[in-house]
């Protein structure tokens, strides 16, 4: 298994560590902004060693720094660029993010053409759908981190209120990684028993979910810890071909009257990618929601360049 990250900053650095620590792949090429030069040596360059001497506790990893010529052959690009200051709306940075995703994807695809591209620069959604036009890749194998974190971070919620570990239970995010993000709590279960939606405490959690990106910030500055186990599991289950259930940022195909936009909805993940998305059922309430989402990622890729 060989992944390349492009974007060693909070994300990209957190992401290769996680790889690392849970002995996921076997080569992993780390690229910064600027190529390695020994005389001028970049963040990436130290990244790499020092993850190489991490690999010594773990099991053996071919690490280094480089280029798009040292990530040829990849099975899976972890896109974890940013252009935009890290503390700003998920939004503000969508025109800087897309300048560079112009730049970066087609030469990485060149190099890689059989590669799956995971993306984690936000707007997610929005950067994901862009994405897959620039790479022209087959839609199975352009995909985003989407809801996976958001889902993670209500069965955190939904757990303590249960009391039941949050593997045990099936609840999900879907829609935008963003504010119009929504639970689709109309088929929520824990350990069989449906979960009854129809709770002020649940809305509540609904709420605290969405919000939880933007508190993190407050305090911290900037995400990492989430999105990067949130990557590495994706990563898992291509590199596995486990055939998991995942919410992540897919091309959507006529899904509750939405199409070619990216979205997440849960999805079968395996060696080429997205597998299949499955047909949710939702309710009215929550299919209309679902199509606000369509709509705020649609307004971001109108409003690029403008
Ligand atoms: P950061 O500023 O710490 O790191 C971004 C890195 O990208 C920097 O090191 C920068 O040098 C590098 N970069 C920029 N252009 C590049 C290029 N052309 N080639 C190689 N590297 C390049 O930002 P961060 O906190 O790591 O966040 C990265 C992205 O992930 C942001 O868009 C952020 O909003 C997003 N994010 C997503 C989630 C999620 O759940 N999907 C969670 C947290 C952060």
């Amino acid at each position: 298994m060989k992944v390349s990250i492009v974007g060693i900053g909070k994300v990209g650095s957190a992401l290769a560590l996680t790889l690392v620590a849970r002995g996921l792949v076997d080569e992993l090429v780390l690229i910064g902004r600027h190529p390695p030069n020994p005389v001028d040596p970049s963040f990436a360059v130290g990244e790499a060693m020092d993850l190489l001497h991490a690999t010594a506790f773990t099991r053996p990893v071919r690490v280094c720094a480089g280029g798009v010529s040292e990530s040829s052959g990849s099975n899976v690009i972890a896109i974890c660029v940013s252009g935009a200051e890290s503390r700003l709306p998920r939004t503000t940075g969508a025109d800087a993010n897309a300048k560079i995703l112009r730049e970066i994807i087609p030469p990485l695809v060149a190099a890689s053409p059989d590669a799956i591209l995971l993306l984690a620069t936000n707007p997610l959604d929005a950067m994901t759908t862009l994405t897959l036009q620039i790479s022209k890749l087959p839609s199975g194998r352009v995909l985003g981190t989407g809801t996976l974190l958001d889902t993670m971070r209500l069965r955190v919620l939904l757990s303590e209120k249960c009391g039941i570990h949050p593997r045990d239970i099936r609840a999900y995010v879907l829609g935008e990684h963003g504010d119009s993000q929504f639970v689709a709590y109309s088929s929520a279960s824990a350990g069989g028993a449906r979960i009854d939606p129809d709770t002020a405490l649940l809305h509540w959690f609904e709420n605290q979910t969405r919000l939880a990106g933007h508190e993190i910030m407050r305090h911290k500055g900037y995400t990492n810890a989430g999105v990067a186990m949130a990557a590495a599991v994706i990563i898992e289950a291509i590199g596995t071909d486990s055939h998991e259930v995942i919410p992540v940022s897919t091309l959507v195909r006529g899904f509750a009257g939405v199409r070619d936009v990216c979205l997440s909805l849960p999805a079968v993940i395996g060696r080429a990618g997205v597998l299949r998305t499955l047909e949710i059922e939702l309710v009215p309430a929550e299919a209309e929601a679902f199509r606000r989402c369509a709509q705020a990622v649609r307004t971001t890729l109108d409003n690029l360049g403008r």
